[in-house]
């Protein structure tokens, strides 16, 4: 399986990267904008997160996650919903200090992106049936206790069909790769000793340390 990643989807996002990066305003997207990371990216099971020797800032992303349930070649939007029929909460972390240094170089983001554990995917996915419509969820991610990203699907960009319907040009999709579908606004950076919460509509989905 593959981790599909979407960035820079939710316009506050967007305008809180200059602060994250490199100083720069970044421009909302025309299409949306894709990374992947491999299966040895997964983190499960509420399992803790271990900040990796070689960033000195690495940030937490929370995202509404989506499970691919069947092969998905070109699929046209209006048909993309029949492709997903669960969803969940994921952390996309980022060594953000490596991702600065890669985006100056104009090199590929994996080391900052694809490392070792750096897709946190919620124990238990929702099914479809048991939500509002996709478009129409709020999540939450605390820190600590500390509330740090709320976000509303209704505030993407990009949809989600229209997301598998972009990605599905280029890249197959397949039953079980999970996509992750952009952060709100709110990265921050993590510490040893950090606790990770977060919630779907009310349901808790992430409960783990940082170590
Ligand atoms: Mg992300």
């Amino acid at each position: 399986m593959k981790i599909i990643c979407i960035g820079m989807n939710y316009a506050e996002h967007v305008r809180e990267l200059p602060s994250v990066w490199d100083g720069k305003e970044q421009a909302i997207p025309q299409e949306p904008v894709f990374f992947i990371k491999p299966d040895t990216a997964l983190l499960r099971n509420n399992d803790p997160f271990y900040i990796p020797d070689f960033s000195e800032d690495v940030q937490y992303e929370c995202e509404l996650v989506v499970r691919i349930n069947r092969l998905c070649k070109g699929i046209e939007e209006r048909f993309a919903h029949r492709c997903y029929e669960e969803v969940g909460l994921g952390i996309d972390f980022t060594a953000r200090d490596l991702q600065r240094e890669c985006k100056a170089k104009g090199r590929p983001w994996e080391i900052a992106k694809g490392f070792d554990h750096s897709a946190a995917v919620a124990p238990a996915f929702i099914p479809k049936t048991e939500l509002p419509d996709v478009q129409n969820l709020r999540f939450s991610m605390d820190l600590n206790g500390e509330r740090k990203q709320t976000g509303y699907t209704g505030d993407m960009i990009f949809s989600i069909d229209r997301i598998i319907a972009y990605v599905s040009r280029f890249v197959t999709l397949r039953i079980g790769d999970l996509l992750f579908t952009g952060t709100p606004v709110g990265v921050g950076q993590v510490h040893i000793g950090d606790r990770i919460t977060a919630e779907l509509e009310g349901r808790t989905m992430l409960d783990f340390d940082i170590k």
